[in-house]
C-alpha cells in the first residue's frame, strides 16, 4: 500500500475519534480525552505545521512542510524515504506526540514529514536472547509493559512514559544511574534497521540493519534523526526486578561533599535540589529482588485538567507581574513539604501511599504517564476533540498546548560528576545575593540525574555527569523580559562555560548549544563520518542540526535586537537585551564572563 499523504490521515483519524465518542456517548460513560495532533496538514497544497508538545518551537518560529506521510509498513516508511530522496527534499520522522523542544524535524516548506504516529505494532520480545523489538513509535510505556509480560526487565525509562522508542533513542534520552550500561536509553540498543537514502539504481532508498558487530551501530544509537528514519529498534532487557524508592527532604548544607557518593551509593538515585529554601530532596532509589513483598507503582504524571492548568498558568503570570517573592517561595515552600509526606508520587499498594520505601515491579516504578490517552467519565462529548478544548473540565496532560498554560524554558545542563561539587558551591554563592530569586527554580527542583559515560554512542557523553534542570517562566509574547531572568541565565552561562557543562539535546537551550557536540561528546567525527556515507546530501538534516554538529559554518546563535531576551544570544550589547524596558547587557555577579539581561545594575 502506498503512503497516504497530506491530509487524509488527520481527517480519518478525526473520524475515527468521532465515532468512537458517539458510540461511548450511546453507553453514556465515558469520553476519550486524546492529545492533540502533531502534524496538521491544510487541503489544497498548502502544506503542513508540525507541532510540539508545548505548541512553540524554542525559537518561536512554525515548523512547516510541504506533505506529510504516516507509514503503516517497512514497505511504506522506504516508499516515504525515497519518494524525499528522489525528489531532493529534505526529510526527517517525528513520533506521534514530538516532545523535544528544538527544531530538530522541521524540514522547511518543500519538505517531507513522516510520522510514527501508526508505526507501533505490538513490540516482539525473544526471551531466550532477553531483548525486546519495537517500531520507531512504539512508546516507552508498551515497551515496558510487554517486557514485563514475559517476566522481564527495561532498566531504564524518562519519567514520563509517552515517549516514542526511538525519539528518545535519537535525543539521548535518559532516566538516572550509573550502574551497569547507565541509565541512557540508547546504551540499551542491540540493533536498529534504519531506512537511509540510496541511489536511483537501489530504488532511492534502502533498510540497514545494523547488530552490535557493526561500528556504525555507535552513530545509530543516537543520531537526532540525522541519519535515516529508524525502523525497528531491539533493546536487551534483563531478568525482572523490582525497585525500592525512600524519599527525604534534607538540608542542603554540605550536599557539594555528598552529593556523588550518594549518586553512586543506589542504582537510580536522583536529587531534587530546592535551591531557594536550601533544601534537597533526596531520592535512594534501588533494585530490590523480585520476592520483596511490594506493589508500589508510580504515579507521578497525573492528567490533570484544562481548568487547573489554566488558573495555575494564571496565578503564576499574577506573581510574576508583581514580583512577589515571598508568595511565591511559599507556594514552592508548600508543595516541597506535601511532596515528601505524599510519597512524591509513590503508592505502596497501587492506590494509597502509606510510607517508605516503596517496592513495586520495575515498569510500574520506573516511569509513569498515560494523560495523553486519558479516558475519564465525562458526559460532554464536544470536549473530546483532538485540536480543540471546549470543557475545562477536560483531562488533559499538565502540558497540553489545547490549554493556556504556563510557557516555560527547560534546560537540562549535564555537569562532569567530578565538576559537580565546584558547581554546587557556585550557585550557593547565587543564592547568596538573594535567595528568593531562585524560588521560581522550585517547581520541582533542579532535577539531578546522572548519566553515565558513553560506551555505545559517539554522540552520548564522553564523562559520567550529574544533570542540573532547571525550569523557568517564559513570557507568552515574544522580546519580552522576565522577572529575574538575568539570575538564570547567570546560571545557564556559567554551568556550561565554567563548569564543563553539555545540554539534552530535546530541550532548551537555544545559543548555549554553541560547539557543545565538539566539547561533551564521545567523538564526533565518527559520528560525522557515518552521516557523510549514509545521507551524504544532508536530506535528514536542516539549519538547526547542521549548527548543533558544526556543519558548513552553520552556527545556532542568531544575533539581533532582543536575541538575549530569546535565548538566541549571549547578549554582547544593550539592544540586545531591552534597554527601552530598562535591561541592559551586563556581566554576571558571581560568573563575571556571563553577560545577562538585567534591570538596573
Ligand atoms: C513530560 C516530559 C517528560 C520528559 N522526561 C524526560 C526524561 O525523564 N528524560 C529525558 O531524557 N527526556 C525527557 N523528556 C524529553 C524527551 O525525552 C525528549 O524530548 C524525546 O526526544 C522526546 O521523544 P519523542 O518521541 O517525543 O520524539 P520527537 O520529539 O518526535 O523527536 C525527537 C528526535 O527524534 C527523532 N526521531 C523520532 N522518530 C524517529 C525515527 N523513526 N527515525 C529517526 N529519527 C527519529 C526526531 O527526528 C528528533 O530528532 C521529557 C519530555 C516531556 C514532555
Amino acid at each position: 500500500m502506498a503512503p497516504v499523504m497530506e491530509t487524509r490521515p488527520t481527517r480519518i483519524a478525526l473520524w475515527v475519534c468521532v465515532v468512537v465518542l458517539v458510540y461511548l456517548r450511546r453507553l453514556g460513560v465515558e469520553c476519550c480525552s486524546i492529545s492533540p495532533p502533531t502534524v496538521v496538514c491544510s487541503g489544497g497544497g498548502r502544506g503542513c505545521d508540525i507541532f510540539n508538545n508545548q505548541g512553540l518551537w524554542e525559537d518561536r518560529t512554525p515548523c512547516r512542510a510541504a506533505a506529510s506521510v504516516f507509514p503503516t509498513t517497512e514497505a511504506e516508511l522506504v516508499a516515504a524515504v525515497a519518494q524525499a530522496v528522489k525528489k531532493k527534499k529534505k526529510v526527517n520522522v517525528v513520533s506521534g506526540l514530538a516532545h523535544s523542544h528544538t527544531r530538530l524535524v522541521c524540514v522547511g516548506e518543500g519538505g517531507f514529514i513522516i510520522s510514527t504516529r501508526d508505526y507501533a505494532s505490538t513490540p516482539l520480545v525473544n526471551p531466550t536472547a532477553k531483548t525486546i523489538t519495537v517500531e520507531a513509535g512504539v512508546i516507552i510505556r508498551d515497551l515496558l509493559n510487554v517486557a514485563a509480560k514475559a517476566g522481564l526487565a527495561f532498566p531504564t525509562s524518562t519519567s514520563w512514559d509517552g515517549v516514542s522508542a526511538a525519539g528518545s533513542v535519537s535525543t539521548g534520552a535518559h532516566g538516572s544511574g550509573l550502574v551497569g550500561k547507565g541509565s541512557a536509553i540508547n546504551e540499551y540498543v542491540v540493533a536498529m534497521r534504519l531506512v537511509i537514502p540510496a541511489p536511483a539504481s537501489e530504488g532511492y532508498a534502502k533498510v540497514i540493519e545494523l547488530t552490535e558487530k557493526d561500528e556504525d551501530l555507535k552513530a545509530a544509537r543516537f543520531a537526532l534523526g540525522t541519519l535515516g528514519a529508524i525502523s525497528k529498534i531491539t533493546f536487551a532487557l534483563q531478568p525482572m526486578f523490582k525497585r525500592s524508592v525512600s524519599l527525604s527532604l534534607e538540608d542542603d548544607a554540605g550536599l557539594e561533599d555528598r552529593l556523588e557518593r550518594f549518586l553512586r551509593g543506589y542504582a537510580f538515585s536522583n536529587v531534587y535540589w530546592y535551591v531557594g529554601h536550601g533544601k534537597a530532596f533526596m531520592g535512594k532509589i534501588d533494585r530490590a529482588p523480585v520476592n520483596r513483598p511490594g506493589n508500589g507503582v508510580n504515579n507521578a504524571y497525573q492528567p490533570t485538567t484544562v481548568f487547573n492548568v489554566e488558573k495555575s498558568a494564571s496565578n503564576y503570570e499574577a506573581i510574576q507581574a508583581t514580583e512577589d517573592s515571598k508568595k511565591l517561595c511559599n507556594t514552592t515552600g508548600t508543595s516541597m513539604n506535601n511532596r515528601v509526606s505524599r510519597g512524591g508520587g509513590f503508592l505502596n499498594d497501587g492506590t494509597r501511599f502509606t510510607g517508605y520505601p516503596v517496592v513495586g515491579f520495575n515498569h510500574l516504578m520506573v516511569a509513569s504517564g498515560s494523560c495523553e490517552d486519558y479516558h475519564q467519565k465525562h458526559d460532554n462529548q464536544s470536549s473530546c476533540t483532538a485540536s480543540q478544548i471546549i470543557d475545562k473540565n477536560q483531562s488533559i496532560c499538565a502540558w497540553d498546548r489545547r490549554a493556556r498554560g504556563r510557557l516555560t524554558f527547560d534546560l537540562e545542563i549535564r555537569v562532569p560528576l567530578s565538576r559537580a561539587r565546584e558547581a554546587i558551591l557556585d550557585l550557593k554563592k547565587i543564592r547568596a545575593l538573594n535567595p528568593e530569586s531562585l524560588c521560581a527554580l522550585e517547581g520541582s527542583g533542579i532535577v539531578m540525574r546522572t548519566i553515565k559515560k558513553s560506551e555505545g554512542a559517539y554522540l552520548g557523553p564522553a564523562e559520567d555527569v550529574v544533570t542540573f534542570e532547571i525550569v523557568y517562566h517564559r513570557s507568552r509574547l515574544a522580546y519580552v523580559p522576565t522577572w529575574d531572568m538575568d539570575v538564570y541565565q547567570e546560571i545557564e552561562q556559567m554551568l556550561i562555560e565554567k563548569h564543563g557543562g553539555s545540554l539534552h539535546w530535546g530541550k532548551s537551550g537555544g545559543h548555549l548549544f554553541q560547539g557543545l557536540a565538539q566539547k561533551s561528546t564521545v567523538n564526533l567525527q565518527q559520528f560525522l563520518t557515518v552521516k557523510k556515507r549514509f545521507d551524504p546530501d544532508g536530506l535528514f538534516s536542516n539549519e538547526w542540526t547542521d549548527g548543533l554538529l558544526g556543519i558548513g559554518g552553520h552556527k545556532v546563535e542568531v544575533l539581533k535586537n532582543g536575541c538575549a531576551l530569546e535565548k538566541l544570544c549571549k547578549c554582547r550589547e544593550d539592544i540586545h537585551c531591552a534597554p527601552q524596558a530598562g535591561y541592559l547587557c551586563r556581566p554576571g555577579r558571581v560568573w563575571k564572563n556571563a553577560r545577562v539581561c538585567r534591570k538596573g545594575n
